[in-house]
């Protein structure tokens, strides 16, 4: 329920402040658990992933899908015609599944008995969130504020030309050229998006390699797989300057070249949304604008929790649902486990996918040295691959007779996987353990059942 209530003080078991993933689902388990919660919020329930992330982007990605569908019919024998994209037709079918998911979460919230403030909070005092010059004081405060798109210095976002990742959602039209500045996550898809809508795409990365959080062998996938799709890529150019110009922007890389295009992606990255909120005021302990928790997402002030992009690890929305989740037991009394955060699963939903659990080979060698064994199985030897027209691999790491500590995956509808790979890194399974299970036939799973297979010694198919 919105709150009417004007008077200047009241009290509650929790103050969430910020309904992102972290925060709604933080107040959504509390309120279930008998907790009075107040929730407040400056902009929408729902916060970056409902809004601005993750939905309306997959939404943007499957029409993506849908544009390729259409161009390459002919492959699978269907007449069809791909005659453009209706930006227009795009928006309406993104911004219908935002709201129908909008109108499903904000009934949630009211059923659940939840007190929605509108506005923007700041901590005040230890146990207190100040918001419209009202004091609402808690026996628990959950900091839940999210995070923001960073820019570069040098680098004027203007909305125009320059844009963040939500300029980029509400473009009318697709431009004829565009920039992305950022081979990560978000860079990637959204580079995956307008190839697909049929702008000529560059990415400009400053590491030596697109998605060089993956292990080494997604990213050398990946850049072969999009420049098969003709998306021109530069990786080791770190930006120096941009400049508009009548047509649109001129990038230059460190070492001089130029690159111009209609627009500018910036997609360097997410920055806590922290300052001015009263956390240092209040001694909350920080480091470069994030608040650091214990595993018990504790900070070091009594009763003042952090969940979601403010802490630091990955910024991403099923974390902060988690950790939300977890809040809300912990303070009701029922001692949840800590989440493991290296068995969170990340998805990267270009064309190709990626999606991965657990250690890169690079980081398993780095701890456990020689102890280490991997299983690359290609997706080539897979029906369902085949069917689907996809390329990719199934990358397996494990220790020497030990569990499996990665999986990593390459190839349409990767993320589709990684249920259960996720099971198998949580799990610590053996590939012995997973070789004897049985998958169903044609899925891409039989891929990974066959990974295990061979990584337990018994491969039927030839793999490297
Ligand atoms: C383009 C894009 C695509 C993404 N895709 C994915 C994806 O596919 N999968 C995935 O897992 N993650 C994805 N993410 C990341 C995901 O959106 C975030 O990890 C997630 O939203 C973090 O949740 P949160 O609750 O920490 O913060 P947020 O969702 O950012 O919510 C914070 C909320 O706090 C509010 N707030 C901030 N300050 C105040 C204040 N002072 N007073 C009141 N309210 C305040 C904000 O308005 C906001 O609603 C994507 C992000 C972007 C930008």
């Amino acid at each position: 329920m919105t709150d009417t209530d004007t008077s200047t003080e009241q009290d509650y078991d929790l103050v969430v402040l910020g309904a992102g993933s972290g925060g709604y689902a933080c107040a959504l388990r509390a309120a279930q658990l008998g907790l009075s919660v107040v929730l407040v919020e400056k902009g929408k329930v729902g916060g970056t992933c409902l809004h601005v992330g993750c939905i309306p982007t997959k939404a943007l990605l499957h029409a993506a899908e849908v544009a390729d569908s259409a161009r390459e019919s002919e492959q699978f024998g269907v007449n069809a015609t791909f005659e453009g994209i209706d930006m227009g037709g795009v928006n309406k079918y993104k911004d219908g599944v935002v709201s129908r998911l909008f109108k499903g979460l904000t009934g949630l919230v009211k059923g659940r008995g939840i007190t929605v403030v509108e506005g923007e909070g700041r901590l005040a005092g230890p146990r207190t969130v100040e918001v419209n010059g009202r004091r609402l004081v808690g026996r628990h405060v959950v900091l839940a504020t999210g995070s923001y798109s960073k820019s570069l210095p040098g680098l004027e976002v203007d909305g125009h030309r320059i844009l963040t990742s939500e300029h980029a959602l509400t473009l009318d039209r697709v431009p004829a050229s565009v920039i992305v500045l950022g081979g990560g996550v978000i860079g990637c898809e959204f580079a995956s998006v307008w190839r697909s809508f049929g702008a000529d795409v560059t990415i400009i990365e400053a590491l030596p390699r697109l998605v060089a959080a993956e292990d080494e062998a997604v990213s050398t996938a990946v850049e072969r797989a999009f420049r098969k799709r003709k998306i021109a890529l530069r990786t080791g150019a770190p930006f120096e300057s941009v400049e508009t110009t009548d047509a649109g922007v001129r990038l230059t890389v460190q070492g001089g070249d130029t690159i111009e295009a209609e627009v500018l992606l910036v997609a360097v990255g997410r920055g806590p949304t922290t300052a001015g909120l009263g956390y240092e005021e209040q001694g909350v302990a920080m480091e470069r604008g994030f608040v650091l928790t214990d595993e018990r997402l504790r900070t070091n002030v009594d009763g003042v929790y952090a969940v979601g992009d403010i802490v630091p690890g990955l910024q991403l929305a099923h974390r902060g649902f988690q950790q939300g989740i977890f809040v809300a037991e912990e303070i009701a009394g029922l001692a949840p486990t800590p989440i493991d955060e290296a068995g969170i699963p990340r998805v990267t939903y270009s064309d190709p996918e990626i999606a991965s659990v657990g250690m890169t080979e690079t980081a398993a060698r780095s701890t456990y040295g020689d102890a280490v064994q991997t299983l690359t199985y290609d997706l080539g030897g897979n029906g369902k691959s085949q069917i689907l027209r996809t390329q990719g691999f199934v990358k397996l790491v494990r220790r020497t007779d030990g569990p499996v500590v990665g999986v990593h995956v390459v190839g349409a509808r990767a993320g589709e996987l990684i249920g259960e790979a996720q099971l198998i890194y949580n799990w610590e399974a053996h590939p012995e353990d997973v070789a004897p299970l049985v998958h169903a036939h044609p899925t891409q799973n039989e891929a990974l059942g066959e990974a295990h297979l061979a990584l337990a010694g018994k491969p039927l198919h030839a793999h490297s």
